[in-house]
């Protein structure tokens, strides 16, 4: 269906689209980045020949090298501003704003401007690949979801999503297109959130509940989650990310699963939003930092206080980071279920990958065994049964390794 470096044209030219633009540039294909904002067109481009220069400058080229290499890459990027402007190119992919009618909008004019067999994908986070897929009427099988991680040109991990309309051989290209970028490739079912941003759900939301019920504290979390081998604690990576994209994302997949409890976005969130607190790009979220982005401590309502359960300080933020490691192992077992992936290695791989965890959930849960996984989990169950009800799936290995177990050896004498 595509040739060995087939033409992309990436729509949307803000920080998704310039990373994927950049990647693609790297893989030596033809790239045209289009956005409706000619400025950022512009900023697009510019931040992609600053990012080659330092790689190239760390690959160690000399100066006529440097200097080739640099223009060859750049001489394969065009810029223009809308769909007609991707008519020709074998793969489109989007990564416009986030929002279903401008997405749709935006499909169903390339899915008339495109050739039949160019592959249209979305980079969504959170939206139905079915549902974009529905406004390219004439092929709605060619559209897919290709979910990269940010910054693209460093993240490895990609989720390919199928639709219910999307052609197997539509996947398989785009995963194999990718693979070819050096990146690790996912194949997923097209249910709110993939995998990550599902999965890994409760490592912010548990956190967020802990800090509701006045448990612990954002510095004892983020240093009890650290010590398990996370880059970063759940206030830190909201901070980092932005508060308001981690709400964003929160309340699409909270919707997503029919405002199922285990996933409602916490109050704490929507007041920090609410009065600008975004997180590092505000200068304050969870965290205060100074104007070159130093920390300096915590806000002032999440200061550490003297009384109550949260001044018990590292042994309720342990308990905590428990929580949010059996509340996560159970979203796997619980996708899994649902057939989101087709093994658990698949989300144990997103979950190292795109979310940086030291294992993957199964591999955790595996490790701690797997009747002291349900044992935990039957211990919370009570305090929210949405999230620790443990998952048909998980009850099923349990009794599955116990049937194991008390199987007779077979007698090899007689044999
Ligand atoms: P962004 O706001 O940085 O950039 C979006 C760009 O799209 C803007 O430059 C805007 O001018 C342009 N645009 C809007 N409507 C357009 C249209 N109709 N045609 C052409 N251009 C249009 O957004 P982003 O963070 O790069 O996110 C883009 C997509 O990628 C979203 O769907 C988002 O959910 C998804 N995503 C974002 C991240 C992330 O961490 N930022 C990660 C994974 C996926």
């Amino acid at each position: 269906m595509i040739g060995l470096a087939p033409d992309i044209a990436v729509i949307g030219a803000g920080t998704m689209g310039a990373g994927i633009a950049q990647l693609a540039l790297e893989h030596g294909h033809a790239v045209r980045l289009l956005d409706v904002d000619a400025a950022a067109t512009q900023r697009a481009s510019d931040a992609i020949r600053e990012r080659l220069s330092r790689r190239l400058a760390r690959q160690g080229l000399s100066g006529a090298q440097f200097e080739a290499t640099l223009a060859t890459m750049l001489g394969r990027l065009d810029l223009g501003s809308g769909p007609d402007d991707a008519a020709g190119a074998d793969v489109v992919i989007e990564a416009i704003v986030e929002d279903l009618a401008t997405k749709q909008t935006l499909f169903a004019r390339l899915d008339d401007v495109c050739r039949a067999d160019t592959i249209l994908a979305t980079n969504t986070s959170a939206l139905s690949i079915g549902a974009i897929a529905a406004a390219a009427r004439a092929h709605p099988e060619r559209v897919v979801g290709l979910h990269f991680f940010n910054p693209a040109p460093v993240m490895r991990l990609v989720e390919v999503v199928a639709g219910a309309a999307t052609a197997l051989a539509v996947v398989e290209a785009a995963a194999g297109l990718v693979e070819g970028w050096k990146r690790s490739p996912i194949r997923c079912a097209d249910r709110p959130g993939f995998v990550v941003n599902r999965v890994n759900r409760p490592f912010t939301i548990q956190a967020l509940r802990a800090i509701e019920a006045g448990e612990s504290t954002i510095s004892a979390i983020d240093a009890a989650i650290r010590d398990l081998g996370f880059p970063l604690g759940p206030f830190e990576l909201m901070d980092l990310a932005g508060i308001d994209v981690n709400l964003a994302a929160a309340t699409g997949v909270w919707e997503g699963f029919d405002r199922a409890p285990r996933f409602r976005p916490s109050p704490i969130q929507a007041a920090l939003v609410a009065r600008g607190r975004l997180g590092r790009k505000s200068g304050e979220g969870f965290y205060r930092y100074a104007a070159d982005g130093v920390r300096l401590g915590p806000g002032a309502e999440f200061d550490a206080p003297t009384t109550g359960p949260a001044a018990t300080g590292t042994a309720a933020a342990a308990a905590t980071a428990e929580r949010i490691r059996l509340a996560i192992a159970n979203e796997a077992f619980k996708a899994l279920d649902e057939r989101l992936v087709g093994d658990e290695a698949t989300i144990d791989l997103a979950l190292t990958l795109g979310a940086s965890h030291p294992e993957g959930p199964f591999a955790w849960a595996r490790g701690r065994s797997l009747p002291a996984v349900v044992a935990g989990l039957e211990a919370l169950a009570p305090t929210e049964p949405d999230a620790f009800m443990p998952a048909d799936g998980l009850r099923a290995a349990v009794a599955e390794a116990s049937r194991a177990g008390n199987r007779p050896a077979i007698d090899l004498r007689s044999a």
